[in-house]
């Protein structure tokens, strides 16, 4: 804890923490460390996990890294992180964000931006930046984020870690401030494999207070991470032949997929015509769920409140003119226009079917090959500023990672190389739903 301090303290500039729990982390690691002296220290004894501000810890502030949530503080812990706390995890502090997760460069914080350790001139990713780049610069051992439509995944291929976003349901969302309920996921940031491993095992499974979350048994996926037997492996063409796909990630992602046919996989190409439409379908679904949800912030019930209200309505208005950000308010607008009467159907109702369709064709996919592999994003971190001005470049970065979140299936990034400015390039595995054990096990041997 003290070394992860150090760090923290030097590395302050990269703007990762929003909070430090300085004081309950050095007494939590004195009791550990008897613990561990009378041989009865849980599972997770010895690392220091960071969490995103979105995550609630009972007695702690949460705040979405937005102004509407300032001195909101948590009433209960949210089940993932009491899972690690029962296993003695200690919990360093909160990690900067997207507002509500909102964003995939980590610009459209309460907090300001996070800064990518590897150059300070751009972006970690998004949302889930600070998590990201707290593993990336030694923070702490790993972190929590979560994923909605690539959180997880991009941040960390934009970094150089591991990142994982397990199936939809298999770790409980209660205590997860919500963006689009039917989306959010909540993942995990860390250097290996089997540390990530080792964190989901803990963390995933049925809670009560979820009625969402999975009955299906969790495997010990950390003492499942040997893997040999021989692939079937699909990539689709219309991501490795996307126009927007740097180079060096094209290259570097045939390069693995040529050493697996060489070491005896069977690996095809395949075509997936509604790749064009995931994207669309993405923001029409998580707008309208997102206004929904960001409807409770009312001044009244958490956080802020407007001090220029003369009447009720104006408290309304006022306390959500100025407490929510830019991007987050677009998608409230946008959420409410494809959920208002005139257009339910054209828009709402017309993605929700699309959903399926993409969902059993990647499903149908998924039981004919054990994995498909892609690049995690098209580009690597790009530049503070490079896509602020323009909502639909900045969307288009998630082109590759919201087919696993549109249909609900895990999803990891693993460091693939780096481009010729020395910044990490991300591969993508998806496995079919529940199979978050094969997904580990081909990543430890992919690696
Ligand atoms: N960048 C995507 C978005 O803004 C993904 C965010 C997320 O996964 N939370 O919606």
């Amino acid at each position: 804890v003290s070394h992860y301090l150090q760090n923290i303290q030097t590395k302050a500039h990269l703007n990762a923490f929003v909070e430090v729990y300085e004081q309950s982390s050095l007494k939590k690691a004195e009791e550990i460390d008897e613990k561990l002296a009378n041989g009865n220290a849980g599972k997770l004894a010895g690392m220091v996990i960071g969490i995103k501000d979105v995550l609630c810890l009972s007695g702690h502030q949460s705040h979405a890294s937005s102004k509407i949530l300032q001195g909101y503080e948590a009433q209960y812990t949210s089940t993932a992180v009491q899972r690690l706390i029962d296993q003695d995890a200690i919990i360093i502090g909160r990690l900067n964000c997207d507002e509500f997760g909102m964003g995939s460069s980590n610009e459209n914080s309460a907090h300001g931006k996070v800064l990518n350790a590897l150059d300070p001139n751009r972006v970690p990713g998004g949302s889930s930046g600070g998590s990201a780049v707290a593993v990336q610069a030694n923070l702490c051992t790993a972190s929590l984020g979560t994923d909605t439509g690539g959180s997880v995944r991009q941040p960390a291929a934009f970094t150089g870690v591991v990142g994982m976003k397990p199936t939809y349901s298999r770790v409980s969302r209660w205590g997860l401030i919500a963006y689009a309920s039917t989306f959010d996921t909540i993942g995990i940031f860390s250097h290996t494999v089997k540390d990530n491993a080792l964190i989901m095992e803990i963390m995933a499974g049925h809670d009560i207070h979820d009625n969402t979350s999975s009955r299906k048994p969790v495997l010990p996926y950390s003492q499942l991470l040997h893997f040999d037997k021989k692939a079937k492996i699909a990539y689709l063409k219309e991501t490795i032949e996307s126009p927007a796909l740097q180079q060096e990630i094209k290259e570097n992602t045939l390069a693995v997929l040529d050493r697996l046919k060489e070491e005896g996989h069977e690996i095809k190409a395949v075509d997936f015509p509604l790749l064009e439409y995931i994207l669309p379908t993405y923001y029409i679904l998580t707008t309208a769920e997102a206004s929904s949800n960001l409807a409770r912030f009312d001044g009244v019930k958490y956080g802020y409140r407007t001090p220029n209200a003369h009447n009720l309505e104006s408290m309304y208005k006022l306390t959500r003119s100025e407490g929510f950000g830019e991007e987050v308010k677009r998608r409230i607008m946008l959420g409410t226009f494809v959920l208002s009467a005139s257009y339910y159907d054209a828009y709402f109702t017309k993605a929700q079917k699309v959903r399926r369709q993409i969902k059993e064709q990647t499903e149908d996919l998924l039981s004919e090959f054990d994995y498909i592999i892609m690049p995690t994003t098209p580009t690597t971190a790009f530049k503070f500023g490079e896509h602020s001005g323009d909502p639909v470049a900045m969307y288009l970065e998630d082109l590759f990672t919201v087919q696993a979140s549109v249909s609900g299936v895990p999803s990891i990034s693993i460091p693939n190389g780096k481009d010729k400015e020395g910044m990490p390039i991300g591969l993508q595995i998806i496995s079919n739903s529940f199979k978050e054990a094969e997904l580990y096990a081909f990543s430890n041997y992919l690696k």
